[in-house]
């Protein structure tokens, strides 16, 4: 293929995603096939030649397409928002042909420079700590992460580290453990999984919020057992039922046991770019590590994940090593700050969706979803079978009053439907429906239209408010 080629190519492909997304409201959200479909569909083995590219969007059309679940469809209500933006996907396709990845400044200054830019910009629209910015007078930073799971794993690796480096003795030796609730996402447990540590999944309460003095106590036990209290990991924004821990607090203990603190706000850290929303992060100012994915909420497309260091200088010492070299004096080393030896050259896309946004069109675009989730939450109430559990930011759940049955049975009708997807959470020993507005193409007629089917649906269930 020459560059005359590769333009037709390209422009079919914009013109493709553009008719996709144009059509995605009708398309059923969720896909109609049988596992194994698509393995019988394709051949067992590459083509021996090349073949032409439109004999790849007609069988992409034909048998991937059919297999999709429609992530931007206004109908898709389930896990959490993962982004979309015009400017996001363009960024990434610049990405991919400038090509070329990172290691040290002198492999690409450029992108080296944008991300420590990008970086420092995130700090500024979401109010974080000044000691955060890449360009302060200390030891902190932050760099660009693949996922939040990666970036946890990090953090929980470096906390082990600046423990040996504490108690100068290798931590191989001690039952090292750390700390998160019991609704942080699973990527924290797998995280100490990797990382050889024990993880104690600590109970909240009725909001959802883990507490100081439950934390507190669980260290004092662990203590008299002979465990190392190494990590504490709280959650801005759980994935079940969107709820914050008590972040003041716990930075409280850890500052005194000398425990790191990772927050993960993969979801609702871009929530902190609207000034409303930062009275849920009291205590930000005391945390080690914190991380969030603009690739969830903040309209930069996969992949994406920001991560500061309070002070880097550990996990520089966790992956510093020979071979590895280093930028010149100025330029942090964020190589270091990070799993792969080569970073793609993701501050581009998040420089195109920042600066195409705006600060002001990133905090619509949260009043918007926050206000449209509020606006179902209006509707539920409004139908006096249902009652409201939990509503945090643009993640909901409701049920059918009494017994869990007819709301088990309603979501099963609902998943059969495939008109939209939404689904389940147990929360306080109750069954619930677990609503996300995700779409950014999700408007005020989706939502009642969401709505509608539900309610037709449980129009056609036995129900009964009683045992
Ligand atoms: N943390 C929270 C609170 C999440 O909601 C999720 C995913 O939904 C994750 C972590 C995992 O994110 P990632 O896929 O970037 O690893």
């Amino acid at each position: 293929m020459d560059t005359d080629e590769f333009r037709k190519f390209g422009k079919i492909a914009i013109d493709y995603l553009a008719n996709y997304l144009d059509t995605i409201r009708q398309r059923t959200v969720l896909p109609d096939v049988e596992p194994g479909y698509l393995q019988k569909c394709l051949p067992e083995s590459a083509p021996q030649t090349g073949e032409h590219w439109s004999e790849i969007f007609a069988e992409l059309e034909k048998f991937v397409v059919p297999g999709l679940t429609h992530w931007h469809s206004p109908s898709f209500h389930a896990y959490i928002p993962t982004a979309n933006s015009f400017a996001g996907i363009v960024g990434e396709l610049m990405m991919a042909g400038i090509g070329g990845i990172t290691t040290t400044w002198d492999s690409n200054p450029a992108s080296v420079e944008l991300e420590l830019k990008m970086m420092d910009w995130l700090v500024k629209m979401l109010n974080l700590p000044e000691h955060f910015l890449n360009t302060s007078d200390g030891m902190g930073g932050g760099c660009i992460q693949n996922s939040a799971s990666e970036s946890t794993l990090l953090a929980l690796q470096t906390a082990k580290r600046r423990l040996m480096d504490l108690s100068k003795e290798d931590t191989l030796g001690q039952k090292l453990v750390a700390y998160t609730s019991d609704q942080s996402n699973s990527s924290v447990e797998k995280a100490a999984l990797l990382a050889s540590i024990v993880i104690r999944l600590l109970p909240t309460d009725t909001n959802g919020c883990l507490r100081g003095e439950v934390l507190k106590k669980s260290i004092n036990e662990d203590k008299e057992k002979g465990f190392v209290p190494c990590c504490v990991i709280a959650t801005f924004g759980t994935t079940g039922i969107c709820s914050f821990d008590n972040v003041e607090e716990l930075a409280e203990i850890c500052r005194s046991e000398s425990i790191w603190l990772h927050i993960d706000a993969a979801y609702a850290g871009t929530a902190l770019v609207c000034p409303e929303y930062r009275y849920l992060m009291r205590g930000i100012d005391k945390v080690d590590s914190f991380n969030f994915n603009p690739h969830k909420w903040m309209r930069v497309n996969s992949d994406c994940s920001a991560l500061w260091f309070k002070d880097t200088t550990y996990v520089e010492k966790l992956t510093s090593c020979e071979k590895v070299g280093s930028n010149p004096d100025d330029i942090p080393n964020i190589h270091l700050w990070q799993i792969p030896n080569c970073r793609r050259f993701r501050a581009l896309k998040l420089w195109f969706v920042l600066r195409i946004q705006g600060v002001e069109g990133l905090r619509a675009h949260v009043r918007k979803q926050v206000g449209l989730a509020n606006y179902f939450v209006e509707l539920v109430k409004s139908d006096e079978r249902f009652e409201v559990c939990t509503s945090n930011l643009g993640v909901i759940t409701f049920r059918l009053k009494g017994p869990d049955g007819p709301t088990k049975l309603l979501l099963d009708k609902i998943r059969e439907g495939r008109k939209i997807f939404v689904m389940p959470y147990c929360h306080l020993n109750k069954f619930m429906i677990r609503f996300v507005v995700c779409s950014s193409f999700t408007e005020k007629p989706d939502i009642d239209n969401s709505w509608r089917h539900i309610e037709d649906l449980a129009n056609n269930i036995e129900y009964s408010k009683e045992e």
